[in-house]
């Protein structure tokens, strides 16, 4: 690992505040980051200090007044060079993503994959922030809106997606004329220090003023302050319902703008009429992938009662097969939780799920002994539950898989419906009525509702978030580069007279 901390420029002391290009002295609380891969030590950050903070964010008002007179495609030019950055460093960042954080090789290298492709449709984004024309009421009058850049975007992100939130929110702002200070997830400081590398050597190339890329490092108190800062005025936070109303709540009071991206309660229907070996595929992927710790994991199963014994008994046979371990180790399927205090939480939801009445069809447990000396192996576990257990309702960030019967498609849409999460959902089937009924406005509530794949895994051309619970942002592709700019609609009047709106007479 060592190579990989070499190339990515991470020593064994790191700071953890930079202005944009350049690193600042701060005397924040130091974070050790430790990997839940082997339970060692990686290195350590200095913590960003209110001192420090308002540096960076002063530095970044100062770039704003200059960054937002580039013309749109120069900025997308700038950002074309970060994806080649991005391309040159995936493997080492891959790797370091995996190591931090603990999900697979694979899916370390498929993130950084995700940031080069939100950077690629940035680029294209670039040449079409367009606005629309209007025709006005009052003759030799031309109305047409135009879209401006906000400002600072203050970005909080979780732990699971270490690299790639991030550049979901600065390729775009970025473009879109904003500058962005980042606030990482305390517990994968190291993946945020090797993007700031990375981007800034990007950025002084160019001449990017210095401020555009700001990092503050530490626990929540830095994302309250961003929340708090009338400086900002969008904060796009990724992370936990409970952090997200905090955040919306500080953000609202000031009526700042955010953006909200929190937490899932996943569900597939299988239909009898589902191809069941397709379905397991699906079904298997969502639940243990990145060991449960994706906001789109599949958490529940709801299986048509004609097919529900056999396709139970097919999911248990396909658990049997998984291999648990390092997940640098590419014959292993699953790795494990972020920290001991996510064991803590798997144990108790299953013990919770037990209590009302949970039965459990494969077990679950933490796993000790060679290999699983970092304590946060877990093994991933199926229960038959009912819809309504608290449990069921509750977003557990582990690989705790509930199964649920229904006879009635209505049945099912509800049950899928009755949570207060609502991200990501799915049917698996063969039936175009069941599919567009699942897709109409009496289906899915969720802002990510798919047929015949599974409830992970989205692409980054289509606007990702959720409803409810889960915050109501929308980040990544489609329109969703709106929330990142400030509309403004222009009335001119070419003629030689000022006729009032709806008639109204003024005559002096
Ligand atoms: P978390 O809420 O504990 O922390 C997320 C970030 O918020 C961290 O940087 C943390 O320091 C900060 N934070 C915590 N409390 C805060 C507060 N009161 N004010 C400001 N900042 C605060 O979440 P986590 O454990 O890192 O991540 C897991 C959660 O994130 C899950 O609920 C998951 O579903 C969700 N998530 C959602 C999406 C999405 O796009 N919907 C994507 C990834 C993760």
């Amino acid at each position: 690992m060592q190579d990989i901390l070499d190339q990515l420029g991470i020593r064994q002391s790191n700071g953890g505040t930079a202005t944009g290009q350049k690193w600042i002295g701060s005397k924040g609380k130091v974070i050790a980051s430790f990997s839940p891969v082997d339970g060692k030590k990686i290195a350590e950050v200095v913590g960003t200090d209110e001192a420090a903070y308002d540096q960076v964010i002063k530095k970044a008002s100062e770039a704003f007044l200059e960054w937002r007179l580039w013309p749109s495609p120069k900025r997308g030019d700038v950002v074309r060079q970060f994806a080649e950055a991005l391309r040159k460093y995936k493997e080492p960042l891959g790797k370091l993503v995996s190591y931090e954080m603990g999900k697979s090789l694979q899916e370390g290298l498929g993130e950084v994959q995700e940031m080069i492709d939100i950077c690629d449709f940035a680029v294209g984004l670039s040449r079409q922030l367009h606005g629309l024309t209007m025709h006005s009421e009052r003759p030799g009058h031309r109305m047409y809106e135009q879209w401006h850049p906000l400002g600072i975007v203050g970005i909080i992100s979780a732990f699971n997606f270490p690299v790639a939130v991030w550049s979901w929110n600065t390729a775009l702002a970025w473009v879109c004329g904003d500058v962005c200070v980042w606030k990482p997830s305390e517990k994968t400081p190291l993946c945020a220090i090797a993007c700031q590398n990375i981007i800034a050597d990007v950025f002084a190339a160019n001449g990017v003023p210095e401020g555009v890329c700001g990092l503050v490092i530490g626990e929540r108190e830095i994302g309250e302050r961003l929340a708090a800062d009338t400086r900002v005025p969008l904060v796009s936070a990724t992370g936990s319902t409970r952090m997200g109303k905090a955040v919306g709540a500080a953000v609202g009071a000031r009526l700042g703008r955010s953006l909200l991206e929190l937490g899932g309660n996943n569900a597939i229907i299988i239909s009898k009429d589902a191809d069941l070996e397709m379905a397991l595929v699906g079904c298997v992927f969502g639940a243990v992938g990145t060991a449960g710790q994706r906001c789109t994991s599949t958490r529940r199963l709801i299986i048509h009662e004609d097919v529900y014994d056999a396709f139970r008994d097919k999911l248990v046979n396909a658990y049997k097969q998984l291999r648990i371990g390092d997940p640098l180790d590419e014959a292993n399927h699953v790795g494990p939780l972020i920290d001991k205090g996510a064991v803590a939480m798997y144990s108790a939801a299953i013990e919770k799920c037990k209590s009302e009445g949970g039965q459990f069809v494969v077990e679950g447990g933490v796993l000790e002994g060679k290999g699983y000396e970092s304590g946060c192996y877990v093994k991933p576990c199926i229960a038959e539950v009912q819809p309504h257990y608290e449990i069921v309702c509750h977003e557990t960030f582990a690989p705790i898989l509930y199964l649920m019967k229904y006879k009635m498609l209505e049945e099912a849409i509800a049950i899928q419906n009755g949570v207060p999460q609502g991200l990501s959902s799915s049917i698996m089937t063969l039936n175009l009525r069941e599919a567009e009924t699942f897709l109409s406005s009496a289906g899915s509530d969720c802002g990510i509702a798919n047929v015949n794949i599974g409830t992970s895994g989205a692409e980054i051309g289509g606007a990702f978030g959720g409803e409810k619970e889960t915050g109501g942002g929308r980040e990544s592709g489609s329109d969703a580069w709106r929330i990142y700019m400030r509309r403004q609609t222009n009335t001119i009047n070419y003629s030689t007279k000022l006729p009032l709106a709806q008639g109204i007479k003024f005559d002096l």
